[in-house]
């Protein structure tokens, strides 16, 4: 049988199958997926093929193969034994969630998002939320940084999770997709989701009630389908991503912008800095790219591997 990892405890794992039957399965032995040391081997949002078995009238599954991700988001630990943890995997997007004012998202904060998201192969969405309560100058500045992220292809939506405003829009981009969302502390992410979908708590309670142990662990993600055919991935206590490790040369890579223009520098290495003929530079001063952008390009070139977190900003 195949099916979805909808939750675990790290012993057992909801897996669901496409007639929405839930299993609750177990590894056996050692299982180990390529390419990636982690102290998880199964991840909330991986699809799993797994065998049935009986005991004691009990019906329990084991799974014996993991299918390849599309793509994965971990984190890593904030102590040194750099241990990464799988935080979910195959998310088709992430809406990041923004304000302006109460609380403020700066660029830098943004931009380190996607370059992350980009660098995990996970699509970002800007929602900027909260535009029932903005000032003109206010709304001005959301115009500004949704006309910058937009031409560099990120779809960007005004939304207001109280007033229901552009929640339709939303809703429209989840159907059929497995959808995450990020943003700091107090943007909104819980409002919004509760405007998507207000019996999603008792759809909870619902599913864990159906668990074995009944425990309920807070730590892990977990997946919830929606009444509109949309599924979302819950990471209690996760603002963002998690640190990507990349090299300097690397960075550049998930700027969009800066990737189109790279072939033109003068030479292949370019870091866009003082190197003479760069492209990015030239198009700087031209006013292609926006100074903010190159301005987080430069901090996330000088920063250190805690610069790169975007997970735990709010503490
Ligand atoms: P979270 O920490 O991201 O989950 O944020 P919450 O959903 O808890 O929201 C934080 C605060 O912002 C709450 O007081 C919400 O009522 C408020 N809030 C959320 N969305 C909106 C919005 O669209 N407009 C306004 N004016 N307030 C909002
Ligand atoms: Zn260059």
């Amino acid at each position: 049988m195949t099916g979805t990892v909808y939750k675990s405890t790290g012993s057992w794992y909801t897996i669901k199958n496409n007639l929405g039957e839930a299993y609750q399965c177990r590894i056996k032995g050692k299982f180990r997926i390529k390419g990636i040391k982690s102290t998880n081997p199964i991840a909330v949002g991986d699809v799993v093929d797994f065998e049935l078995e009986t005991n004691n009238d009990e019906t329990t599954g084991i799974i014996n193969n993991i299918h390849d991700r599309q793509n994965y988001i971990v984190r890593k630990s904030v102590n040194l034994s750099k241990q990464t943890h799988v935080i979910a995997s195959n998310v088709d997007q992430v809406f990041l969630l923004v304000t302006i004012d109460n609380p403020p998202t700066f660029t830098s904060f943004i931009d380190r998002f996607l370059v992350t998201a980009e660098a995990y192969s996970v699509k970002t969405i800007l929602l900027f939320n909260k535009i029932d309560s903005y000032s003109d100058d206010t709304l001005d500045e959301v115009k500004y940084l949704a006309h910058v992220y937009r031409k560099i292809g990120y779809e960007c939506i005004g939304i207001s999770a109280t007033t229901g405003k552009n929640i339709d829009k939303v809703k429209s981009l989840m159907k059929d997709k497995t959808s995450m969302f990020a943003g700091h502390s107090g943007v909104g992410k819980s409002t919004l989701v509760n405007a998507i979908e207000p019996d999603l708590d008792l759809k909870t309670k619902e599913i864990s009630t159906q668990h074995m142990q009944g425990q309920h662990t807070t730590t892990f993600a977990e997946m919830f389908d929606l009444s509109f055919g949309a599924k979302i991935i819950d990471t209690p206590g996760i603002k963002g991503f998690g640190v990507v490790d990349m090299d300097r040369e690397e960075v550049g890579d998930y700027f969009p912008e800066f990737f189109e223009l790279k072939q033109d520098c003068k030479f292949n290495n370019c870091l866009h800095l003082e190197e003479p003929k760069c492209a990015v530079k030239d198009a700087l001063e031209n006013d292609e790219i926006a100074y903010s952008r190159y301005r987080s390009y430069l901090q996330i070139l000088e920063g250190e591997d805690e610069h790169y977190r975007t997970d735990n900003w709010d503490n």
